[in-house]
């Protein structure tokens, strides 16, 4: 097996997770035949989708973890730690907010993912997208699992998870990335497609 047809293997593993739960909301299963299945019964343990999703929403999940499981090694690194954590995470929506974010309220690892919000970089004046925010986040989920996300003050937190996660991955992915954590401000780009860069109008 390739290793691109291994990593496409985990994202169908996703939509097979998220169709064999209660909310049934995606139809036209991909048989996952080449998913490695101890990976697969790991990322159902450690990703847990918010039941009241909407279709859209989850299209956008899936097209963004898709798009960087395919275009960015370190996010590849990224998801791996994840799965072999033993750490669970439970990702909901907000696509009004303006920007997604990751919290720990109630000791219940939370990401809220707005899939179409994405930093516009101040130094660079280009944007970024939608799925980057959410490898950001995921980042920040890393930070837990090595045990220090509750030990840091906010804006040390947030250049460290820049510069383990989120400007390798954007190098990677192609995008702007910003020199430091407020480097920049929120847009939101277009709706429908979290890979991309371009700004509502
Ligand atoms: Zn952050």
């Amino acid at each position: 097996m390739s290793f691109l047809s291994f990593v496409e293997g985990l994202a169908d593993d996703f939509v097979t997770s998220q169709e064999n739960s209660s909310a049934g909301l995606l139809s036209g299963s991909k048989a996952p035949s080449n998913v490695d299945t101890s990976f697969g019964t790991n990322a159902k343990k450690v990703f847990e989708l918010d039941p009241n999703a909407t279709p859209e929403e989850l299209e956008d999940y899936y097209a963004a973890i898709n798009y960087l499981l395919k275009n960015s090694e370190t996010f590849r690194k990224l998801y791996q730690k994840m799965l072999t954590s033993g750490r669970m995470v439970y990702i909901t929506f907000n696509d009004d907010r303006g920007e997604s974010r990751f919290d720990t309220k109630g000791g219940k690892n939370t990401i809220i993912w707005d899939r179409d919000a994405a930093v516009h970089v101040g130094t660079k004046n280009k944007n970024q997208n939608a799925a980057l925010g959410l490898a950001h986040e995921f980042g920040h989920f890393a930070q837990v699992i090595d045990g220090y996300f509750l030990y840091m003050k906010y804006r040390p937190r947030e250049n460290d998870n820049l510069k383990k996660w989120e400007t390798p991955i954007a190098k990677e992915l192609g995008l702007p990335f910003r020199d430091s954590y407020l480097d920049g401000y929120m847009i939101r780009t277009k709706l429908g497609d979290p890979t991309s860069t371009v700004a509502q109008q």
